[in-house]
């Protein structure tokens, strides 16, 4: 029955990993958390579920890019009921869509969004038959993209007669998990783990000396290696100066950043799909949502900063089954970064103020994170919570270090860090022996030509060297 509206509205034969679990799971009106990695197809989950109970699914998303882009495929998959209520609609349209909102088979918010009025009333007043937290690792306390208006989703979610609830998420400590079924008080919840170790990705780590020894090596080896690839780095300018820098080798490349318009991230987006463009230089924000099956390399300039995204960046490479390699470049100032990257939290000394009404000049996160926990504990009660989750950043952060430092398998320190098991394969990472020489000089042996079908053969030949 489930295979045949698989078949019906989507044109699948059979289900992937997890997918046939955690839709059964929902018809049959239980919450799920489901832990799949990317590329396995998370969204069907939902389509799915949405198509065969027939009442609209909203779906409660963490990035307005990513929920445009959601959309977009959606609608290329021949969803036609599909909206986005967020700030990217004029009054006019959002209104219009508010009126609508029943008619609609999906709906994407984020949770900003929750928090109006409006919203809440015309939701509540619907027969939702799912709702959907995409990303749902963002969350928990533990997480790195800690968000009150995540939070407050305990509270908005806590209404006679809500749908079933399904928590999505590529990336998650079982930390995370139980944070998760916490926060949105999902008690009796079913739990889909899939293995979250890819072995298709191979893993390579290498130290520098100086910042400029890294362009170095990422000249060289870009000039040298065919993509398509993607580069992450820490900042704006970075991403910037180094598409200059490969752009003098006439490689197809673009800088992806939050300072990148909605409209070129739409066009860059599309042109990598489309192979016209060969790597793309991002800072975190691309790649959510990004559909790309042949990524063969992902290189970080800069490890992220915890072991949770790094495993979601580099999960976006190889999801056509081929082999990829996974690089991250380090040098001791690296740590600096992270280290600035953990301090995001308001201090103690900032908390007492707050509490006590005074004036003090605040960045928006901490104001947000600030009146959010005045809304909910005492100022001792902050102050220990605060505590608590410097410590998680901490342990996030050491976890990080280790994997940049440690002399053991980089595939089992990873996959251990999610408490889960690791499997073995050749050519595994630097310290099982892997030479990135096995990946080089491709662009050479195939004459810049990206369409050779003999390259992923060739790879895999001197993979098995
Ligand atoms: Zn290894």
């Amino acid at each position: 029955m489930l295979q045949q509206a698989l078949q019906h509205y989507f044109g699948y034969a059979n289900f992937r990993q997890g997918q046939e679990e955690v839709i059964t799971q929902l018809l049959e009106g239980k919450d799920v958390v489901a832990l799949l990695p990317t590329g396995t197809g998370k969204s069907l989950c939902y389509q799915l579920t949405g198509k065969v109970k027939g009442t609209p699914v909203l779906i409660i998303s963490p990035l307005l890019s990513l929920m445009q882009d959601q959309v977009n495929q959606m609608k290329k998959m021949g969803f036609k009921r599909v909206v986005a209520l967020n700030s990217f609609l004029t009054r006019e349209q959002f209104t219009q869509a508010l009126n609508q909102l029943p008619h609609y088979e999906f709906i994407f918010t984020s949770p900003e969004m929750l928090q109006n009025e409006l919203v809440t009333n015309k939701l509540r007043a619907m027969p939702l038959g799912l709702i959907v937290i995409d990303e749902a690792h963002c969350i928990s306390e533990w997480g790195h993209d800690f968000r009150p208006d995540y939070l407050r989703l305990q509270t908005w979610l806590n209404y006679y007669n809500r749908p079933p609830i399904v928590a999505l998420t590529a990336t998650a400590t079982p930390a995370v998990i139980a944070d998760i079924k916490y926060v949105l008080q999902m008690e009796h919840a079913s739990t889909y783990i899939a293995a979250i170790d890819r072995k298709e990705i191979h893993l390579q780590r290498k130290w520098f000396t100086t910042t400029q020894e890294k362009v170095n090596w990422i000249e060289d080896y870009v000039s040298t290696t065919l993509g398509p690839g993607i580069i992450y780095t820490s900042s704006r300018k970075r991403a910037e100066q180094l598409a200059e820098v490969l752009r003098k080798w006439h490689i197809t490349v673009a800088a992806y950043h939050g300072g990148v318009s909605n409209e070129d991230r739409q066009l860059i987006q599309e042109q990598f799909l489309a192979d016209d463009i060969e790597w793309i230089i991002a800072t975190s924000a691309f790649g959510m949502g990004v559909h790309k099956t042949n990524i063969r390399h992902i290189i970080h300039e800069t490890m992220s900063p915890t072991l949770s995204s790094y495993m979601q960046e580099i999960g976006r490479a190889a999801r056509d089954g081929q082999d990829a390699l996974a690089t991250v470049l380090c040098t001791q100032t690296d740590y600096d970064v992270l280290q600035f990257l953990m301090d995001t939290l308001p201090s103690e000394h900032m908390i007492k103020q707050y509490y006590a009404g005074a004036d003090q000049p605040l960045r928006e996160l901490d104001q947000r994170l600030l009146a959010y926990w005045h809304s909910m504990y005492r100022c001792d009660e902050a102050i220990h919570y605060r505590n608590q989750l410097y410590l998680s950043k901490r342990r996030a952060f050491d976890a990080t270090r280790n994997y940049m430092e440690t002399s053991a398998c980089l595939r089992a320190t990873l996959v251990q860090y999610f408490e889960q098991s690791v499997q073995v394969v050749d050519a595994c990472c630097t310290n099982c022996g892997l030479q990135d020489a096995s990946f080089k000089e491709l662009r050479r042996i195939t004459h810049l030509s990206t369409q050779n079908p003999h390259w992923t053969l060739r790879l895999q030949q001197m993979l098995l060297k």
